[in-house]
């Protein structure tokens, strides 16, 4: 059963004539006390209801806002949601006049509207702060540098918060001694490029080279430099490491480090330099087969263990690392000519938060030590 149409243009008429009159408006601060209600209109509203037709301005644009939202589509279908601020409702009297029709009752009659109160929101919590993030790109000194990491952006949020971050210092006094495992290197002559990202110059290798250590392979993606070096070994800060990143078929990472001290030229290094991008995001293509990265892998291959992170945002942890032991060699021409590009870009040591860093003492049968 529904009403004829024709009487909905006066009644609608009637009701929007009470409504200015009694001050009806939409997104009005909530009541402190919800009006009193009886009906079904006055049932709770659901936990997700739908948000209110916003109606904002002036009287007359109200009026005209509300008119057009009734004469738009099928009056009987309609539904209109309003609501009332009790104040300018009660407010709109006159001393002494009678008082009104119960708005909702008197709206309740008309099809497709439903009153629906506006509760007192719940008080809310409080919050803390959203932490803002510098919109800076990550580098090794000021406001972008490794004490800020975190605060750059979200995702390197771990590089404060994470308990087994790299660099360490390693001190062979608090290292767990024993035999280990050779570490299996498979490495072949490799095409390549050599890219200057910004915060180092990376070799990135195509070909089959891999390791395989504590019954993984992983495969080499890339190596890269740092001056000096982030590792520091029994309190001695070597002028700069190579960084060897591989990665398992499962996605784990193992980092091989290999530790350089000035000395005579490494003649890797030699190749690697004498196609140095100089421009950041400059790329250089080696020539094919170029490298060979088991020409910089000293002759004792010993090495300390332990779990750690990358050294670079978003420092993710789960990394294997290995330090070999033994240096490898580096000169100085050569080293002027990086610290030139890069004067430094090595991360801090981090704390070791009672990690455990393995010692190879021995290497086991079918090393070469
Ligand atoms: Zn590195």
């Amino acid at each position: 059963m529904t009403k004829s149409p024709r009487t909905l243009p006066m009644v609608r008429l009637a009701l929007l004539t009470f409504l200015l009159a009694s001050g009806v408006h939409a997104q009005e601060p909530p009541p402190a006390t919800p009006l009193p209600v009886t009906g079904p209109a006055a049932a709770p509203a659901p936990e997700a209801p739908t948000p209110p037709a916003r109606v904002e301005g002036t009287r007359i644009d109200i009026e005209s806002q509300l008119r057009d939202a009734m004469n738009s589509g099928d009056p009987t279908k309609k539904k209109l949601n309003l609501l009332i601020d009790r104040k300018s409702a009660s407010g709109s009297l006159a001393p002494g006049s009678p008082p009104p029709l119960n708005p909702v009752d008197h709206l309740q009659r008309e099809p497709g509207i439903v009153i629906r109160q506006q509760r007192a929101a719940p008080k809310p919590a409080p919050k803390q702060a959203a932490p803002v993030y510098k919109n800076i790109p990550w580098s090794y000194e000021g406001e972008g540098g490794p004490g800020h990491w975190a605060q750059l952006k979200p995702e390197y949020t771990t590089c404060a918060s994470g308990q087994r971050q790299s660099p360490i210092a390693i001190e062979d006094a608090d290292t767990l001694k024993g035999p280990a495992e050779a570490i299996a290197f498979n490495y072949m002559p490799s095409s390549g490029t050599v890219v200057n990202n910004g915060h180092t110059i990376e070799v990135q290798l195509s070909g089959d080279n891999s390791l395989t250590v504590r019954g993984q392979t992983y495969r080499l993606q890339q190596f890269h430099f740092h001056h000096p070096a982030e590792e520091r070994i029994n309190s001695r800060v070597y002028p700069m490491v190579a960084h060897f990143v591989h990665r398992s078929d499962a996605g784990q990472l193992a980092v091989l480090a290999v530790l350089l001290e000035e000395g005579p030229a490494n003649p890797l290094i030699q190749k690697v330099w004498t196609h140095m991008p100089l421009d950041v995001k400059d790329h250089v293509p080696l020539p094919a087969d170029l490298i060979h990265v088991g020409e910089i892998l000293p002759r004792d291959q010993r090495y300390y263990q332990y779990m750690g992170s990358l050294t670079t945002p978003p420092c993710t942890e789960g990394v294997l690392w290995l330090v070999l032991k033994q240096p490898a060699s580096i000169s100085a021409e050569q080293l002027r000519l990086f610290s030139q590009l890069y004067p430094h870009n090595a991360r801090p040591v981090q704390s070791l938060n009672g990690r455990p860093v393995r010692d190879a003492l021995l290497i086991a049968p079918g090393g070469r030590p």
